[in-house]
């Protein structure tokens, strides 16, 4: 099988250069799926997997736009309109220095698998720039959303592509491109999503994915006969993601003791309560400072320079980037003690990494399995919108936590091994496949 593999890979490699996060991402996929594909050559012969890998269509465009000191500023924008075999384009946008056509590919290539476990139907895609808000006052944000949403206005919809947040792109940001699509179109559409409550957003879409990860993983832990309840967590980044985290962990009874940003991680013995965490909330959403700031206030320890994973702990949740824990920091998880992975963020364990992890026979969830809560719940935004009509927390919740279990099934149903150790990754990927390939099937050459 590495044969065919690496001839699929040797191609892919050839066709996109230089995007390395793509290739990483697509052999894992390929490395998964092969195996099965030579069961069932109707996908092979079909051409499945090769044209999965190339993007339906690919969107680059210039974003100029003015600074607070009336200096003209270059950004550049992408939309990457991975697959849309059931259902319309759906996936975040970034905004981020590091923001290039290869990881906006992998993410959109993530995306597709992820939304199909959801159960619902979502293609995939993703987008974004190598915009900075960091530093930038919410004028200069705002004109940059604006000049953004004048280019990619035309190539979305409520039926062709929906964007919502990812890193650097959060309420703030989702509100000030909403509401130049607005103005563009004349039209008051589900178009993003990660809207405000009080203009078309859903309850729970701010919380679903850090939920949604910890749902992901407590059902791991069920068939190892083991709950969240004092259980030490580590949680990397401080942002979206890795906030709600720190608030579900909390309601289970599971003590977090660290988070971070890319400056580096604070390690609190005593656990990141709910208070403590309501001032990390407003620190980064409102104040936008840095996580340092929290050690001066909780009296904990500050790292600089380094991500959380030499603390021992019993899950991590890494949910800041991709590529975020290597081997020597998966080993150091293992020999720390560690039982189960959570992966908020996309892609945030390398190959090797992953590895480790696998051999140590550690519950392992791959971020399109256990992150696929906030696009879940961006789909149920979809549905109210559509409806007009808006669902109580209880029930987004309810449904939210539904979509996990039945992702995490998914998983068992295709992941489990002969010795009954669950390959999350293979799962996650066989199940994922499957849906997108049959549509791709029924729907002829496309
Ligand atoms: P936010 O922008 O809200 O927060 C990102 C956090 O990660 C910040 O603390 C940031 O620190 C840190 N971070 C970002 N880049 C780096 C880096 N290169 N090195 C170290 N730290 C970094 O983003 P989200 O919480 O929304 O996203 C986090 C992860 O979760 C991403 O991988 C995203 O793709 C994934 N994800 C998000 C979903 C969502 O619904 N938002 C859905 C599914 C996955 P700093 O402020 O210093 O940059």
């Amino acid at each position: 099988m590495t044969k065919e593999i690496d001839a699929f890979m040797k191609k892919v490699i050839a066709r996109n250069s230089g995007e390395k996060e793509f290739h990483q991402a697509v052999r894992e996929v390929v490395e998964s799926v092969t195996p099965f594909i030579e069961k069932h050559p109707k996908y092979k012969n079909a051409k499945i997997l090769e044209r999965m890998v190339e993007p339906e269509r690919v969107i680059m465009f210039r974003v100029p736009w003015l600074d607070d000191k009336g200096e003209i500023q270059i950004n550049r924008g992408f939309r990457i309109q991975m697959n849309s075999a059931i259902g319309p384009y759906k996936g975040g946008l970034r905004f981020h220095p590091s923001v290039n056509l290869g990881i906006l590919k992998f993410l959109a290539f993530e995306q597709v698998f992820k939304n199909s476990l959801t159960t619902l139907a979502m293609g995939g895609g993703k987008g974004g720039s190598d915009f900075d808000p960091k530093g930038k006052s919410d004028q200069e944000v705002m004109k940059f959303c604006q000049s953004f949403m004048t280019e990619l206005f035309r190539h979305i919809g409520p039926d062709t592509d929906v964007p919502a947040g990812d890193i650097g792109v959060g309420g703030r940001e989702i509100g000030f491109l909403y509401g130049q699509y607005k103005r563009l179109r004349n039209e008051f559409t589900g178009v993003l999503t990660g809207k405000s409550l009080n203009w078309g957003g859903s309850l729970i879409r701010p919380e679903a994915t850090g939920y949604g990860c910890v749902y992901f993983v407590q059902e791991m832990l069920k068939t190892r006969k083991m709950s969240f309840a004092g259980k030490v967590c580590v949680v990397s980044g401080s942002g979206n993601v890795a906030q709600y985290t720190v608030e579900k962990l909390n309601q289970l009874g599971a003590k977090v003791v660290t988070l971070s940003d890319s400056d580096g991680y604070i390690y609190d013995k005593k656990g990141i309560d709910d208070k403590k965490l309501e001032f990390v909330m407003h620190l980064k959403n409102v104040k936008r400072g840095r996580i340092k700031e929290c050690a001066d206030e909780f009296g904990c320890e500050y790292v600089a320079g380094q991500r959380p994973w030499k603390v021992a702990c019993d899950v991590a949740f890494p949910s800041a980037t991709q590529n975020e824990i290597n081997e020597a920091d998966a080993k150091v998880l293992v020999k720390g003690g560690c039982i189960a992975i959570g992966e908020g963020a996309n892609m945030p364990t390398t190959p090797e990494g992953v590895r480790v992890f696998q051999k140590a026979k550690i519950l392992y969830a791959p971020g399109k399995a256990a992150n696929a809560g906030g696009v879940s719940t961006s789909g149920l935004e979809m549905s109210q919108n559509s409806m007009r009509l808006g669902w109580s927390r209880e029930e987004v919740d309810k449904k939210l936590h539904g979509i996990m279990v039945s992702i995490h099934e998914n998983c068992v149903k295709y992941g489990k091994e002969q010795d009954k150790y669950i390959n999350y990754v293979n799962g996650a990927n066989i199940a994922g496949f499957v849906k997108v390939a049959d549509a791709m099937l029924d729907q002829g050459l496309v």
